[in-house]
């Protein structure tokens, strides 16, 4: 996403108001494959303070991914929000964020980075999903199964051995 910030750059004082979008496509993350089907829309300002460009936007977008109990494809949104604070000359941006080539700052990597680090580390398609059977796989949202779960179920051992200390 680039922007052009020739109105601000050299005014102290000067804001802007920015929108786009950013599409992260589609990639793994802990585990987890997500895939952006449309863009991630940006709105923000972009403000010249003092000698500082200070970028500040709301990011949302939504994604596809799968349930981590029980593997179903579900939709998710994310919503987060992105702060940028660098000289004006841009002498400490990180390269990998922005890029100010001529008057035009490309933000796509700041934008980028800030969804990774606002993606859960889990989903789950309902808080009562009940998962898949660890012995048969079944899924136990659909249908039951008649194993016994119990033994690995990690937290019921320890009641186990709680109950063979008394
Ligand atoms: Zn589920
Ligand atoms: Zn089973």
């Amino acid at each position: 996403m680039k922007v052009n910030i020739a109105s601000i750059l050299k005014n102290e004082g000067a804001s802007m108001n920015i929108s786009g979008s950013v599409n992260p496509g589609e990639f793994d993350f802990m585990g987890s494959k997500i895939t952006f089907t449309s863009p991630a829309l940006v709105t923000g300002t972009i403000v010249n303070i003092g000698g500082t460009i200070e970028i500040s936007a709301v990011i949302t977008g939504e994604f596809l991914t799968q349930c981590s109990r029980c593997g179903k494809e579900i939709s998710q949104s994310l919503s987060a929000e992105l702060f940028e604070s660098v000289e004006n000359d841009f002498s400490d941006a990180d390269p990998e964020c922005l890029v100010l080539s001529g008057n035009t700052l490309d933000i796509t990597g700041a934008v980028e980075a800030c969804i990774f680090g606002n993606i859960p580390l889990k989903f789950l398609c309902s808080e009562e999903c009940k998962g898949l059977c660890p012995v048969c796989g079944t899924n136990l949202n659909e249908n039951e199964c008649n194993c016994d779960t119990r033994v690995y179920d990690p937290r019921f051992a320890i009641f186990r051995n709680l109950q063979k200390e008394v």
